[in-house]
Protein backbone atom coordinates (compact mmCIF):
# COMPACT_ATOMS: atom_id res chain seq x y z
CA UNK A 1 0.00 0.00 0.00
CA UNK A 2 1.57 3.36 -1.05
CA UNK A 3 1.28 6.55 1.83
CA UNK A 4 -1.33 8.26 0.01
CA UNK A 5 -3.59 5.58 -0.31
CA UNK A 6 -2.75 4.59 3.56
CA UNK A 7 -3.67 8.52 4.39
CA UNK A 8 -6.89 8.29 2.25
CA UNK A 9 -7.68 4.94 4.34
CA UNK A 10 -7.21 5.87 8.11
CA UNK A 11 -9.00 9.85 6.64
CA UNK A 12 -12.16 7.30 5.24
CA UNK A 13 -12.02 5.51 9.01
CA UNK A 14 -12.20 8.75 10.15
CA UNK A 15 -15.87 8.86 9.11
CA UNK A 16 -17.39 5.70 10.78
CA UNK A 17 -18.88 6.88 13.34
CA UNK A 18 -20.51 10.29 12.45
CA UNK A 19 -23.73 11.11 12.62
CA UNK A 20 -25.48 12.18 9.54
CA UNK A 21 -26.94 15.59 11.02
CA UNK A 22 -25.64 18.79 11.80
CA UNK A 23 -23.80 19.02 15.30
CA UNK A 24 -25.32 22.58 16.24
CA UNK A 25 -28.68 20.67 15.94
CA UNK A 26 -27.73 17.82 17.78
CA UNK A 27 -25.23 19.09 20.52
CA UNK A 28 -27.93 21.19 22.30
CA UNK A 29 -31.82 20.33 22.97
CA UNK A 30 -34.14 22.40 20.16
CA UNK A 31 -36.74 24.28 21.40
CA UNK A 32 -40.34 23.21 21.81
CA UNK A 33 -42.03 23.19 18.38
CA UNK A 34 -44.67 25.97 17.66
CA UNK A 35 -48.01 24.95 16.62
CA UNK A 36 -49.09 24.47 13.60
CA UNK A 37 -51.90 27.26 11.82
CA UNK A 38 -55.28 25.55 11.63
CA UNK A 39 -57.46 28.27 11.54
CA UNK A 40 -57.50 31.68 9.14
CA UNK A 41 -56.47 34.69 10.61
CA UNK A 42 -55.35 38.09 10.13
CA UNK A 43 -52.05 40.29 11.14
CA UNK A 44 -50.06 43.16 10.05
CA UNK A 45 -47.55 41.79 8.86
CA UNK A 46 -47.11 37.94 7.65
CA UNK A 47 -43.28 36.24 7.37
CA UNK A 48 -42.54 32.84 5.11
CA UNK A 49 -39.75 31.63 6.45
CA UNK A 50 -38.23 31.65 9.90
CA UNK A 51 -34.43 31.15 9.39
CA UNK A 52 -32.09 34.29 10.45
CA UNK A 53 -33.44 36.36 7.26
CA UNK A 54 -37.29 36.32 9.28
CA UNK A 55 -36.55 35.93 12.47
CA UNK A 56 -34.41 39.23 12.07
CA UNK A 57 -37.09 40.85 9.85
CA UNK A 58 -40.04 39.81 13.03
CA UNK A 59 -37.93 41.24 15.59
CA UNK A 60 -36.74 44.45 14.36
CA UNK A 61 -40.27 45.48 13.23
CA UNK A 62 -41.44 44.64 16.56
CA UNK A 63 -39.23 46.99 18.21
CA UNK A 64 -40.01 49.50 16.08
CA UNK A 65 -43.54 49.12 16.28
CA UNK A 66 -44.76 46.90 19.52
CA UNK A 67 -48.20 47.15 18.31
CA UNK A 68 -47.87 45.42 14.34
CA UNK A 69 -49.78 41.78 14.86
CA UNK A 70 -46.48 39.70 13.04
CA UNK A 71 -47.21 36.54 12.27
CA UNK A 72 -43.87 33.77 10.93
CA UNK A 73 -44.58 30.50 9.29
CA UNK A 74 -42.04 28.00 8.32
CA UNK A 75 -42.39 24.74 6.83
CA UNK A 76 -40.02 23.01 9.49
CA UNK A 77 -38.84 24.19 12.53
CA UNK A 78 -37.18 27.81 12.73
CA UNK A 79 -33.40 27.32 12.23
CA UNK A 80 -33.57 24.04 10.86
CA UNK A 81 -32.27 25.22 7.46
CA UNK A 82 -28.93 26.93 7.01
CA UNK A 83 -29.26 29.44 10.14
CA UNK A 84 -28.91 26.41 12.39
CA UNK A 85 -26.36 24.44 10.42
CA UNK A 86 -23.85 27.00 8.74
CA UNK A 87 -20.11 27.65 9.92
CA UNK A 88 -21.09 30.17 12.66
CA UNK A 89 -18.33 33.08 11.11
CA UNK A 90 -20.66 35.99 11.63
CA UNK A 91 -18.92 38.85 9.52
CA UNK A 92 -19.41 42.40 9.04
CA UNK A 93 -19.22 42.05 5.00
CA UNK A 94 -22.27 42.99 3.54
CA UNK A 95 -20.69 41.93 -0.07
CA UNK A 96 -19.62 38.39 0.68
CA UNK A 97 -16.02 39.85 1.27
CA UNK A 98 -14.23 42.94 0.32
CA UNK A 99 -12.83 41.94 -3.36
CA UNK A 100 -16.66 41.30 -4.49
CA UNK A 101 -17.61 44.23 -2.61
CA UNK A 102 -15.34 46.26 -4.59
CA UNK A 103 -15.95 44.51 -7.96
CA UNK A 104 -19.18 45.74 -7.70
CA UNK A 105 -20.29 48.75 -5.30
CA UNK A 106 -16.81 50.17 -5.25
CA UNK A 107 -18.56 53.81 -5.23
CA UNK A 108 -20.91 52.76 -1.84
CA UNK A 109 -18.26 50.66 -0.24
CA UNK A 110 -17.14 53.28 1.95
CA UNK A 111 -20.47 53.33 3.08
CA UNK A 112 -21.15 49.25 2.76
CA UNK A 113 -18.71 48.39 5.19
CA UNK A 114 -19.27 51.85 7.56
CA UNK A 115 -22.97 49.85 7.57
CA UNK A 116 -21.52 46.37 7.85
CA UNK A 117 -19.43 47.11 11.07
CA UNK A 118 -22.40 48.69 12.77
CA UNK A 119 -24.26 45.84 11.88
CA UNK A 120 -22.01 43.41 13.40
CA UNK A 121 -21.64 46.06 16.87
CA UNK A 122 -25.39 45.53 16.75
CA UNK A 123 -26.19 41.72 16.66
CA UNK A 124 -23.69 41.37 19.22
CA UNK A 125 -26.05 43.99 20.89
CA UNK A 126 -28.95 42.22 20.50
CA UNK A 127 -27.54 39.11 21.43
CA UNK A 128 -26.89 40.65 24.77
CA UNK A 129 -30.40 42.52 25.17
CA UNK A 130 -32.38 39.40 24.63
CA UNK A 131 -29.77 36.69 26.90
CA UNK A 132 -29.13 34.93 23.69
CA UNK A 133 -26.72 32.46 24.43
CA UNK A 134 -24.76 31.56 21.59
CA UNK A 135 -21.62 32.01 22.38
CA UNK A 136 -20.13 35.09 20.20
CA UNK A 137 -16.92 35.50 20.50
CA UNK A 138 -15.44 38.91 18.39
CA UNK A 139 -12.60 36.33 17.51
CA UNK A 140 -11.46 37.64 14.26
CA UNK A 141 -10.52 35.30 11.24
CA UNK A 142 -7.48 34.43 9.47
CA UNK A 143 -6.98 33.83 5.65
CA UNK A 144 -4.46 31.47 4.82
CA UNK A 145 -2.27 30.85 1.90
CA UNK A 146 -1.14 27.83 1.19
CA UNK A 147 0.39 28.22 -2.23
CA UNK A 148 3.12 30.82 -3.20
CA UNK A 149 0.85 32.59 -5.59
CA UNK A 150 -1.87 33.10 -3.22
CA UNK A 151 0.80 35.47 -0.88
CA UNK A 152 0.68 38.43 -3.20
CA UNK A 153 -3.33 38.28 -3.47
CA UNK A 154 -3.02 38.13 0.50
CA UNK A 155 -1.03 41.68 0.32
CA UNK A 156 -3.53 42.81 -1.34
CA UNK A 157 -6.64 41.80 0.60
CA UNK A 158 -4.56 43.42 3.39
CA UNK A 159 -4.01 46.63 1.92
CA UNK A 160 -7.44 47.01 1.16
CA UNK A 161 -8.89 45.98 4.30
CA UNK A 162 -6.79 48.58 5.94
CA UNK A 163 -7.99 51.22 3.56
CA UNK A 164 -11.44 50.70 4.45
CA UNK A 165 -10.35 51.10 8.48
CA UNK A 166 -10.56 47.38 9.29
CA UNK A 167 -7.96 46.11 11.92
CA UNK A 168 -5.79 44.05 9.47
CA UNK A 169 -2.07 42.51 10.09
CA UNK A 170 -0.21 40.31 7.62
CA UNK A 171 1.75 37.41 9.47
CA UNK A 172 4.50 35.35 7.68
CA UNK A 173 4.62 32.05 7.92
CA UNK A 174 6.09 31.28 10.76
CA UNK A 175 3.57 33.87 12.76
CA UNK A 176 0.19 32.12 10.92
CA UNK A 177 1.92 28.95 12.41
CA UNK A 178 2.40 30.56 16.13
CA UNK A 179 -1.26 31.12 15.96
CA UNK A 180 -2.50 27.67 14.18
CA UNK A 181 -0.13 24.67 13.29
CA UNK A 182 -0.36 23.41 9.85
CA UNK A 183 2.73 22.68 8.24
CA UNK A 184 0.47 23.98 4.80
CA UNK A 185 0.65 27.22 5.61
CA UNK A 186 2.73 30.16 3.76
CA UNK A 187 1.28 33.28 5.59
CA UNK A 188 -2.06 34.87 6.13
CA UNK A 189 -3.77 38.04 6.84
CA UNK A 190 -5.54 38.56 10.12
CA UNK A 191 -8.80 40.73 10.46
CA UNK A 192 -9.40 40.96 14.48
CA UNK A 193 -12.62 43.18 15.31
CA UNK A 194 -14.56 42.32 12.02
CA UNK A 195 -15.53 38.84 12.19
CA UNK A 196 -17.05 36.76 15.23
CA UNK A 197 -17.40 32.96 15.70
CA UNK A 198 -20.84 32.20 17.38
CA UNK A 199 -23.20 28.82 17.92
CA UNK A 200 -25.42 29.34 14.65
CA UNK A 201 -28.51 27.09 16.06
CA UNK A 202 -27.98 28.92 19.28
CA UNK A 203 -28.45 32.17 17.45
CA UNK A 204 -31.55 31.54 15.42
CA UNK A 205 -33.24 29.77 18.68
CA UNK A 206 -32.50 32.47 20.62
CA UNK A 207 -33.80 35.07 17.81
CA UNK A 208 -37.11 33.08 17.65
CA UNK A 209 -37.77 33.01 21.71
CA UNK A 210 -36.69 37.18 21.75
CA UNK A 211 -39.25 37.16 18.96
CA UNK A 212 -42.02 34.90 21.18
CA UNK A 213 -40.85 37.22 23.74
CA UNK A 214 -42.12 40.09 21.71
CA UNK A 215 -45.22 38.69 21.01
CA UNK A 216 -45.01 37.56 17.30
CA UNK A 217 -46.95 34.60 16.30
CA UNK A 218 -44.98 31.58 15.43
CA UNK A 219 -46.34 29.08 13.38
CA UNK A 220 -43.72 25.84 12.66
CA UNK A 221 -44.66 23.07 10.53
CA UNK A 222 -46.95 25.48 8.80
CA UNK A 223 -45.69 25.72 4.80
CA UNK A 224 -46.60 28.36 2.83
CA UNK A 225 -48.18 27.32 -0.29
CA UNK A 226 -49.09 30.46 -2.44
CA UNK A 227 -48.86 34.45 -1.69
CA UNK A 228 -51.70 36.14 -3.78
CA UNK A 229 -52.43 39.56 -3.62
CA UNK A 230 -56.11 40.50 -2.15
CA UNK A 231 -57.91 44.20 -1.97
CA UNK A 232 -56.55 44.59 1.74
CA UNK A 233 -52.81 43.48 1.32
CA UNK A 234 -52.13 39.75 1.02
CA UNK A 235 -52.92 36.17 1.41
CA UNK A 236 -50.49 32.99 2.61
CA UNK A 237 -52.16 30.09 1.60
CA UNK A 238 -51.03 27.04 4.15
CA UNK A 239 -52.22 23.71 4.49
CA UNK A 240 -54.90 23.97 6.38
CA UNK A 241 -55.75 27.84 6.61
CA UNK A 242 -54.78 31.35 5.53
CA UNK A 243 -53.09 34.68 6.58
CA UNK A 244 -54.41 37.83 5.32
CA UNK A 245 -52.27 40.62 6.14
CA UNK A 246 -51.13 44.06 4.94
CA UNK A 247 -47.76 43.08 4.44
CA UNK A 248 -45.47 40.17 3.85
CA UNK A 249 -42.03 39.40 3.75
CA UNK A 250 -40.62 36.14 2.00
CA UNK A 251 -37.35 34.88 3.69
CA UNK A 252 -37.15 31.03 2.21
CA UNK A 253 -33.53 31.63 1.02
CA UNK A 254 -32.27 28.51 -1.33
CA UNK A 255 -36.16 26.96 -1.28
CA UNK A 256 -38.13 27.23 -4.45
CA UNK A 257 -39.51 30.49 -4.26
CA UNK A 258 -42.97 31.33 -3.94
CA UNK A 259 -43.13 34.32 -6.42
CA UNK A 260 -41.75 32.59 -10.13
CA UNK A 261 -40.01 35.47 -10.86
CA UNK A 262 -37.50 35.18 -7.80
CA UNK A 263 -36.11 31.48 -9.79
CA UNK A 264 -34.25 33.57 -12.39
CA UNK A 265 -32.29 35.25 -9.34
CA UNK A 266 -31.22 32.05 -6.88
CA UNK A 267 -29.82 29.11 -7.77
CA UNK A 268 -29.85 26.63 -4.40
CA UNK A 269 -26.17 24.89 -4.01
CA UNK A 270 -25.00 22.35 -0.98
CA UNK A 271 -22.18 23.37 0.87
CA UNK A 272 -21.00 20.58 3.56
CA UNK A 273 -19.52 20.34 6.52
CA UNK A 274 -17.69 17.56 8.98
CA UNK A 275 -17.09 18.60 12.64
CA UNK A 276 -14.44 16.43 14.94
CA UNK A 277 -14.82 14.63 18.19
CA UNK A 278 -13.30 17.11 21.08
CA UNK A 279 -9.97 17.39 21.28
CA UNK A 280 -7.40 16.36 23.73
CA UNK A 281 -4.78 18.67 25.73
CA UNK A 282 -2.09 16.90 23.85
CA UNK A 283 -3.45 17.43 20.23
CA UNK A 284 -4.75 21.22 20.84
CA UNK A 285 -1.30 21.78 21.88
CA UNK A 286 -0.19 20.20 18.48
CA UNK A 287 -1.87 22.87 16.59
CA UNK A 288 -2.00 26.00 18.81
CA UNK A 289 -5.03 28.06 17.82
CA UNK A 290 -5.84 29.24 21.35
CA UNK A 291 -7.12 32.30 20.26
CA UNK A 292 -10.09 30.57 18.84
CA UNK A 293 -9.98 32.78 15.22
CA UNK A 294 -12.37 31.29 12.36
CA UNK A 295 -9.61 30.47 9.29
CA UNK A 296 -10.49 30.22 5.89
CA UNK A 297 -7.47 29.50 2.82
CA UNK A 298 -7.29 31.82 0.01
CA UNK A 299 -7.71 29.51 -2.92
CA UNK A 300 -10.93 29.79 -4.68
CA UNK A 301 -12.58 26.74 -4.16
CA UNK A 302 -11.49 27.76 -0.26
CA UNK A 303 -12.35 25.49 3.51
CA UNK A 304 -13.30 27.55 6.16
CA UNK A 305 -12.59 26.13 9.65
CA UNK A 306 -12.83 27.11 13.43
CA UNK A 307 -13.23 25.42 16.68
CA UNK A 308 -16.32 24.52 18.63
CA UNK A 309 -16.94 25.88 22.20
CA UNK A 310 -16.00 22.38 23.34
CA UNK A 311 -12.89 21.83 21.43
CA UNK A 312 -13.93 20.27 18.28
CA UNK A 313 -13.05 21.72 14.50
CA UNK A 314 -15.53 22.05 12.42
CA UNK A 315 -14.40 21.95 8.95
CA UNK A 316 -16.37 22.62 5.68
CA UNK A 317 -16.59 24.25 2.21
CA UNK A 318 -14.27 23.30 -0.84
CA UNK A 319 -16.61 21.16 -3.13
CA UNK A 320 -20.11 23.57 -3.35
CA UNK A 321 -22.56 21.42 -5.14
CA UNK A 322 -24.92 22.73 -7.95
CA UNK A 323 -27.64 19.46 -8.76
CA UNK A 324 -29.59 19.47 -11.99
CA UNK A 325 -32.91 21.55 -11.76
CA UNK A 326 -32.01 23.22 -8.61
CA UNK A 327 -33.98 20.37 -6.21
CA UNK A 328 -33.94 21.30 -2.78
CA UNK A 329 -34.60 17.61 -0.79
CA UNK A 330 -33.41 16.86 3.01
CA UNK A 331 -31.30 13.92 1.02
CA UNK A 332 -28.67 15.99 -0.73
CA UNK A 333 -27.39 17.11 2.42
CA UNK A 334 -25.45 13.86 3.07
CA UNK A 335 -23.00 13.45 0.06
CA UNK A 336 -20.39 10.76 1.00
CA UNK A 337 -17.84 11.86 -1.91
CA UNK A 338 -17.60 15.93 -0.26
CA UNK A 339 -17.27 14.07 2.92
CA UNK A 340 -14.93 11.90 2.47
CA UNK A 341 -12.83 14.48 -0.18
CA UNK A 342 -13.09 17.33 3.31
CA UNK A 343 -11.72 14.07 5.46
CA UNK A 344 -8.83 13.96 3.34
CA UNK A 345 -8.40 17.71 3.19
CA UNK A 346 -8.41 17.62 6.83
CA UNK A 347 -5.89 15.78 7.79
CA UNK A 348 -3.60 16.93 4.96
CA UNK A 349 -3.86 20.42 6.78
CA UNK A 350 -3.01 19.19 10.04
CA UNK A 351 -1.33 15.94 9.64
CA UNK A 352 -0.59 15.92 13.40
CA UNK A 353 -3.98 14.64 14.27
CA UNK A 354 -3.95 11.45 12.49
CA UNK A 355 -6.59 9.48 14.26
CA UNK A 356 -8.76 11.98 15.02
CA UNK A 357 -12.75 10.86 14.77
CA UNK A 358 -15.44 12.72 13.21
CA UNK A 359 -18.60 12.52 14.50
CA UNK A 360 -21.33 14.55 12.20
CA UNK A 361 -21.52 15.21 8.93
CA UNK A 362 -23.80 17.04 6.75
CA UNK A 363 -24.67 19.70 4.47
CA UNK A 364 -27.21 22.70 3.61
CA UNK A 365 -28.48 24.77 0.97
CA UNK A 366 -27.13 28.10 0.28
CA UNK A 367 -28.89 30.73 -2.32
CA UNK A 368 -26.64 31.65 -3.91
CA UNK A 369 -27.14 34.78 -6.80
CA UNK A 370 -24.67 36.42 -9.81
CA UNK A 371 -23.06 38.90 -7.36
CA UNK A 372 -22.84 36.44 -4.34
CA UNK A 373 -24.25 38.98 -1.80
CA UNK A 374 -27.83 39.90 -0.88
CA UNK A 375 -30.58 41.78 -2.51
CA UNK A 376 -33.86 43.23 -1.40
CA UNK A 377 -37.22 44.00 -3.83
CA UNK A 378 -40.78 43.80 -3.89
CA UNK A 379 -43.46 42.70 -5.58
CA UNK A 380 -47.29 43.07 -5.58
CA UNK A 381 -47.44 46.55 -4.96
CA UNK A 382 -45.04 47.32 -3.00
CA UNK A 383 -46.81 44.67 -0.35
CA UNK A 384 -44.77 41.95 -0.73
CA UNK A 385 -40.85 42.38 0.15
CA UNK A 386 -37.82 39.56 0.08
CA UNK A 387 -34.27 39.42 0.78
CA UNK A 388 -32.49 36.65 -1.03
CA UNK A 389 -29.04 35.82 -2.80
CA UNK A 390 -26.71 36.09 0.65
CA UNK A 391 -24.54 33.01 -0.90
CA UNK A 392 -22.23 31.72 1.88
CA UNK A 393 -21.68 34.60 3.76
CA UNK A 394 -25.40 35.40 5.28
CA UNK A 395 -24.82 35.11 9.17
CA UNK A 396 -24.52 38.72 9.64
CA UNK A 397 -25.55 40.21 6.57
CA UNK A 398 -29.29 38.60 7.24
CA UNK A 399 -29.42 41.60 10.11
CA UNK A 400 -28.93 44.03 7.40
CA UNK A 401 -31.13 42.83 4.49
CA UNK A 402 -34.47 42.06 6.85
CA UNK A 403 -33.58 46.01 8.69
CA UNK A 404 -33.26 47.44 4.81
CA UNK A 405 -36.63 44.94 3.93
CA UNK A 406 -38.69 46.29 6.70
CA UNK A 407 -37.83 50.29 6.01
CA UNK A 408 -38.99 49.62 2.95
CA UNK A 409 -42.03 48.02 3.58
CA UNK A 410 -42.65 50.68 6.15
CA UNK A 411 -41.99 53.44 3.84
CA UNK A 412 -39.05 54.46 6.21
CA UNK A 413 -36.71 56.42 4.05
CA UNK A 414 -33.30 55.54 6.05
CA UNK A 415 -29.76 56.28 4.39
CA UNK A 416 -29.41 52.14 4.27
CA UNK A 417 -32.34 52.00 2.16
CA UNK A 418 -31.33 54.33 0.15
CA UNK A 419 -28.19 52.40 -1.04
CA UNK A 420 -27.61 51.36 -4.28
CA UNK A 421 -26.84 47.67 -3.24
CA UNK A 422 -30.13 47.57 -1.57
CA UNK A 423 -32.23 48.80 -4.69
CA UNK A 424 -30.62 46.67 -7.14
CA UNK A 425 -31.34 43.04 -8.33
CA UNK A 426 -28.57 40.33 -9.88
CA UNK A 427 -28.50 39.52 -12.98
CA UNK A 428 -31.26 37.12 -13.78
CA UNK A 429 -29.52 33.11 -14.68
CA UNK A 430 -30.30 31.38 -17.38
CA UNK A 431 -32.52 28.60 -17.44
CA UNK A 432 -31.25 24.98 -17.86
CA UNK A 433 -29.79 23.00 -19.36
CA UNK A 434 -27.57 26.29 -19.79
CA UNK A 435 -27.78 27.00 -15.91
CA UNK A 436 -26.54 23.84 -15.08
CA UNK A 437 -23.49 23.46 -17.84
CA UNK A 438 -22.75 27.36 -16.75
CA UNK A 439 -22.63 26.31 -13.31
CA UNK A 440 -20.64 23.02 -14.01
CA UNK A 441 -17.83 25.05 -16.71
CA UNK A 442 -17.33 27.82 -13.58
CA UNK A 443 -16.83 25.31 -11.01
CA UNK A 444 -14.29 23.58 -13.21
CA UNK A 445 -12.35 26.24 -14.30
CA UNK A 446 -12.08 27.50 -10.48
CA UNK A 447 -10.82 24.42 -9.70
CA UNK A 448 -8.20 24.51 -12.75
CA UNK A 449 -6.95 28.13 -11.89
CA UNK A 450 -6.21 27.29 -8.37
CA UNK A 451 -4.09 24.41 -9.54
CA UNK A 452 -2.61 26.33 -11.99
CA UNK A 453 -1.12 29.47 -9.35
CA UNK A 454 -4.51 31.21 -9.80
CA UNK A 455 -4.60 31.83 -13.95
CA UNK A 456 -7.99 32.31 -15.01
CA UNK A 457 -8.96 30.60 -18.42
CA UNK A 458 -11.29 32.29 -20.72
CA UNK A 459 -14.57 31.36 -19.16
CA UNK A 460 -13.71 32.99 -16.10
CA UNK A 461 -12.26 35.98 -17.50
CA UNK A 462 -15.03 36.47 -19.45
CA UNK A 463 -17.32 36.10 -16.55
CA UNK A 464 -14.91 38.97 -15.01
CA UNK A 465 -15.64 41.03 -17.81
CA UNK A 466 -19.58 40.94 -17.57
CA UNK A 467 -19.36 41.51 -14.36
CA UNK A 468 -20.47 38.23 -12.78
CA UNK A 469 -17.12 36.57 -11.57
CA UNK A 470 -16.81 35.64 -8.11
CA UNK A 471 -13.85 37.02 -5.69
CA UNK A 472 -14.47 36.81 -1.81
C1 LIG B 1 -23.25 24.49 5.45
C2 LIG B 1 -23.39 25.99 5.48
C3 LIG B 1 -22.38 26.75 6.06
C4 LIG B 1 -22.49 28.14 6.09
N1 LIG B 1 -21.55 28.86 6.77
C5 LIG B 1 -21.71 30.20 6.92
C6 LIG B 1 -20.83 30.94 7.75
O1 LIG B 1 -19.95 30.39 8.44
N2 LIG B 1 -20.99 32.28 7.81
C7 LIG B 1 -21.99 32.92 7.12
O2 LIG B 1 -22.09 34.14 7.21
N3 LIG B 1 -22.89 32.22 6.39
C8 LIG B 1 -22.79 30.89 6.29
N4 LIG B 1 -23.72 30.18 5.59
C9 LIG B 1 -24.87 30.90 5.00
C10 LIG B 1 -25.90 31.29 6.07
O3 LIG B 1 -26.16 30.17 6.89
C11 LIG B 1 -27.19 31.75 5.38
O4 LIG B 1 -26.87 32.82 4.50
C12 LIG B 1 -28.26 32.23 6.35
O5 LIG B 1 -28.48 31.29 7.36
C13 LIG B 1 -29.54 32.49 5.56
O6 LIG B 1 -30.60 32.69 6.46
P1 LIG B 1 -32.09 32.67 5.89
O7 LIG B 1 -33.00 32.97 6.99
O8 LIG B 1 -32.17 33.55 4.69
O9 LIG B 1 -32.30 31.18 5.35
P2 LIG B 1 -32.61 29.78 6.12
O10 LIG B 1 -31.91 29.66 7.39
O11 LIG B 1 -32.38 28.72 5.07
O12 LIG B 1 -34.14 29.90 6.41
C14 LIG B 1 -35.14 29.79 5.43
C15 LIG B 1 -36.36 29.19 6.13
O13 LIG B 1 -37.47 29.28 5.24
C16 LIG B 1 -38.29 28.14 5.47
N5 LIG B 1 -39.10 27.97 4.26
C17 LIG B 1 -38.69 27.78 3.00
N6 LIG B 1 -39.74 27.71 2.16
C18 LIG B 1 -40.84 27.88 2.92
C19 LIG B 1 -42.24 27.92 2.65
N7 LIG B 1 -42.72 27.79 1.39
N8 LIG B 1 -43.10 28.08 3.67
C20 LIG B 1 -42.65 28.24 4.94
N9 LIG B 1 -41.32 28.22 5.26
C21 LIG B 1 -40.44 28.04 4.26
C22 LIG B 1 -37.30 27.01 5.72
O14 LIG B 1 -37.90 25.94 6.43
C23 LIG B 1 -36.20 27.72 6.49
O15 LIG B 1 -36.34 27.56 7.89
C24 LIG B 1 -23.64 28.79 5.51
C25 LIG B 1 -24.64 28.02 4.93
C26 LIG B 1 -24.53 26.63 4.92
C27 LIG B 1 -25.65 25.81 4.33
Amino acid sequence: MTRSSRAAVSSLDSLADALPRPYWLDVHTPPQPCSALTSDRRADLVIVGGGYTGLWAALQAKEHDPSLDVVLLDADQCGSAASGRNGGFCSSSLTHGLHNGVERFADEMPALEAHGLANLDAIELAVARYGIDCAFHRAGELDVATEPWQLAELAGTAELAARYGHQVRLLDAEQTRAEVNSPTYLGAVEMRGSVAMLDPARLAWGLRRACLELGVQIHEWTPALEVTEDRAGITVRTPYASVHAARGILATNGFPPLLRRLRSYIVPVYDYVLVTEPLTEHQLDAIGWRNGQGVSDTANQFHYYRRTEDNRILWGGYDVIYYYGGPVRAELTQRPRTHALLADHFFHTFPQLEGVRFTHRWGGVIDTCTRFCPFVGSALGGKLGYALGFTGLGVGATRFAAAVLVDKLYGRNTERSRLRMMNTMPRPLPPEPLRWAGIQLTRWSLNRADHREGRRNLWLRTLDRAGLGFDS
